[in-house]
């Protein structure tokens, strides 16, 4: 299999593999037990903290583990506005964040919150004068993501940071898709979500950045694990398999985006010239991993499905709801017509591809497209 589909999930690091596995079969005392097997792998949870807040620029008391880029996404955005009410009921969220944050936007609505949606210009980017116009007096909390999942467009969050600073607003800043991609922005938000099988790391881990002094309510009561903030049984052997694998993201960053870059732009150019009717989908400052394209006369799940039996993974810009297909909110946020959204394909290479797999690619999309489009005509 071609595996393209890197922004979706991503395979685990041997190296993480061999380190979690300790925690999974020789170390498996519970890290808030007294005894000696327990106070092994809280040493190796205090680590895994240490090493994660160091390579993202923070302190370890601000790192909070979570169950991934969802939950930390649900607990910045309700933790946040449930701390701050009685201050103000309304919230800027961007049209184009992942469903963990609309989502949860949603069901403020439902409390009786407000919040305004703000579009993307046509290439995918929230510009920072539209955040600024949908700020109120009430406002408390404010979302948008460092790069987008489905087009790879990165977002100028250190400008939106500034504006939400002014206007005393909780900034979240959703940094799944770039954990060991881009810098982490720290500095420029009030909290922000990491997620690691994004970068290499096991599934079902992620952690929650909050900077000290952020109001924040916990949505998981339980135990006084992650410093009573959310309770549970801490998750040891993801939590070094996530410090492991952010470990090695940030070390390679630079060979990997450029290696990746390269592979990426050479298979975009190939498809732009040599398939007719195909349209990129984004602006150009983008994640290296990152393309969108729209094929005429196809759909995205079609291409998809076909694209698969020819042994290539990749995703559509579509999610699955309850049976159905709906179109992708993003690039229908940008303002495309329904036939464009609805025949986009996003393709998003990771380290472990080759130029001969992206080339190969090439070959077998031409012909699906070719083959959808006959049977079309
Ligand atoms: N935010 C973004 C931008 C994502 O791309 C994803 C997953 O694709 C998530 C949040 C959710 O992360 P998780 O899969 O860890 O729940």
């Amino acid at each position: 299999m071609i595996y393209l589909d890197n922004a979706s999930t991503t395979p685990l690091d041997p190296d993480v593999l061999d380190a979690m596995t300790v925690y999974l079969k020789e170390e498996f005392g519970n890290p808030s037990s007294q005894h000696s097997a327990g106070r092994k792998t809280a040493v190796a949870l205090l680590d895994a903290r240490d090493k994660i807040a160091a390579l993202a620029g923070c302190s370890s008391d601000e790192i909070y583990f979570t169950s991934g880029g969802t939950e930390a996404g649900n607990w910045a955005l309700k933790g946040a506005c449930l701390a701050r009410r009685g201050q103000g009921k309304h919230l800027v969220v961007s049209a184009i964040e992942h469903p963990a944050l609309i989502e949860s936007a949603k069901d403020m609505i439902k409390f009786g919150w407000e919040v305004s949606f703000v579009m993307p210009d046509k290439d995918g980017v929230i510009r920072p004068e539209d955040i600024k116009k949908a700020m109120r007096n009430d406002t408390v909390f404010c979302a948008v993501m460092h790069a987008n999942n489905e087009t790879g467009v990165i977002q100028p969050v250190e400008e939106i940071g500034g504006i939400c600073r002014e206007n005393s607003v909780f900034y979240y800043c959703d940094c799944v898709q770039t954990a060991g991609v881009l810098p982490f922005p720290a500095n420029c938000c009030n909290a922000a979500g990491i997620s690691s099988h994004k970068f290499y790391g096991p599934n079902g881990f992620g952690a929650l950045y909050l900077k000290k002094g952020s109001p924040i309510l916990r949505l998981i009561s339980g135990g006084k694990q992650e410093r009573g903030l959310r309770g549970g049984t801490s998750n040891v052997a993801s939590a070094v398999g996530c410090a492991v694998a952010l470990e090695n993201a940030v070390k390679n960053r630079e060979k990997n985006n450029a290696k990746i870059a390269e592979i990426r732009d050479a298979f975009v150019g190939r498809v732009l010239s040599e398939i007719d009717g195909t349209h990129l989908n984004g602006g150009s400052y983008r994640l290296p991993a990152n393309a969108n394209i729209s094929f005429d006369g196809c759909t995205g799940e079609n291409l998809a499905l076909l694209l698969d039996m020819k042994g290539v993974a990749v995703s559509t810009g579509s999610a699955c709801s309850a049976g159905a297909v709906t179109a992708s909110h993003v690039l229908s946020a940008m303002g495309f017509e329904e036939d464009r959204v609805r025949s986009a394909v996003r393709f998003t290479f990771g380290k472990y591809n080759t130029a001969e797999e992206a080339d190969t690619a090439v070959g077998l999309l031409k012909s699906a497209v070719a083959q959808i489009r006959s049977v079309r005509a």
